[in-house]
């Protein structure tokens, strides 16, 4: 909250590391670390390093599984993009999301959880044990739990990238607060944009939806909902073309979609709210998605196929939370041990290891 609207704190993403310094400081990439430490098969690998595949790493690691975290080019998921998270347990004075991602790591790695920052290209699950290639490199696993998280879609603009985390953002659970007595603009026209927009009214002073038709595409329920309140107004027909400010939001360019003409609107803060696209690709061949195209959830954290679980935003449309994903990723682990242990390939854990 020290610094500008919001606590944004004009950090660029990545900027702050804190902690977590050593881990996150390491040369990403490199698959080699796992050859050189004889370690390319695992009763568990995790793929994805966000605060699903990170925890499930600490759980797994203490129940001496000794996993292997394929944890992506984007190593420690979406909270690296963010910089103060004030919802999150254990840090009443918040805490940077480099910094927390950088904590969770150090934690896997203290139990001798192999982590290393490369994307999984190709997978075969068709029989135990699970094949993973990622960057030239084969990898065996009894389990899989795959924690690939979400990615939200941005508008792809220059300033919108710039001014990330400095007033734009694209969660309203996660950064509205920020906003008391602000005015915002939410972008989109879908049932999320409409609940982001009634969601910001409890700390907004005035919220704007832009949308590039005339109409919503969300339910009618939440379009009544949302055109009725008295803090929301719509611009139709708009489109956002550039985020005004320096350091700080301080608005948008409009185009008008039918006319094509330009104006700025002022605005403190930007949500963008035009969806999330779950990172399910070299799954989807393997694993069930549900209509929003998340993976689906068998039973538990089970997937259709015995022995690979599922954590976090990956099949969760719902909450997309960094502590439900870390509940998550909880869950996947001790699921992923007991399946081991009733296939004998793990001694049963004690209740002491979780
Ligand atoms: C701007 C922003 C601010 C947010 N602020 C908050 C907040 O304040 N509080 C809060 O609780 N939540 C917040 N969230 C939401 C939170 O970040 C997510 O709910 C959470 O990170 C989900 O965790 P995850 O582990 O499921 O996935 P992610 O964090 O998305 O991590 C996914 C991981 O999978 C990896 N991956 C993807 N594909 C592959 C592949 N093929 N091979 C290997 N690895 C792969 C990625 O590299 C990444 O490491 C915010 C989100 C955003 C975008």
């Amino acid at each position: 909250m020290s610094q500008g609207v919001g606590g944004f704190g004009g950090l660029k993403p990545l900027e702050i590391i804190g902690d977590g310094e050593q881990a996150l400081a390491a040369p990403v990439g490199e698959p080699v670390e796992a050859v050189d430490a004889g370690r390319t098969g695992a009763k568990v690998v995790i793929v994805g390093s966000g605060p699903a595949g990170l925890t499930a790493a600490i759980y797994a690691a203490r129940a001496n599984l000794e996993p292997i975290v394929l944890g992506g080019y984007e190593s420690g998921g979406q909270l690296m993009i963010t910089s103060e998270v004030e919802n999150f347990p254990g840090f009443p004075e918040g805490i940077q999301g480099p910094e927390l991602m950088g904590r969770m790591r150090a934690q896997a790695e203290r139990f001798g959880a192999l982590i290393v920052d490369i994307d999984v290209e190709r997978v075969d699950l068709s029989e135990r044990p699970f094949r993973l290639w990622a960057g030239g490199v084969e990898y065996e696993a009894q389990t899989v739990i795959v924690a690939s998280g979400a990615s939200a879609l941005w508008l792809e603009l220059e300033s919108e990238t710039r001014l990330r985390g400095r007033g734009v953002s694209a969660c309203a659970t996660c950064d509205g607060f920020f906003f008391r007595d602000r005015k915002v603009i939410v972008v989109g026209g879908g049932d999320t944009a409409l609940e982001e927009a009634l969601f910001l009214t409890r700390y907004a002073s005035e919220v704007v939806i832009v949308h590039r038709r005339d109409q919503f595409r969300g339910s009618r329920i939440m379009q009544e909902r949302a055109l009725a309140h008295p803090k929301v107004r719509v611009l139709w027909n708009s489109r956002v073309v550039e985020v005004l400010g320096e350091n700080q939001v301080s608005g948008v360019r409009l185009r008008d979609t039918a006319t094509g003409e330009e104006r700025d609107e002022p605005a403190d803060g930007l949500f963008v709210a035009i969806g999330h696209r779950p990172n399910t690709g070299v799954f989807r061949d393997w694993l069930a998605l549900d209509d929003k195209g998340y993976l689906s959830v068998h039973e538990e954290t089970r997937t259709r196929i015995d022995g690979v679980f599922v954590a976090g935003d990956v099949h969760d449309a719902r909450y997309r939370q960094a502590i439900t994903a870390a509940g998550d990723g909880c869950r996947a682990a001790i699921d992923a041990e007991r399946w081991l242990a009733e296939h004998g390939l793990a001694e049963p854990a004690t209740m002491s290891a979780w």
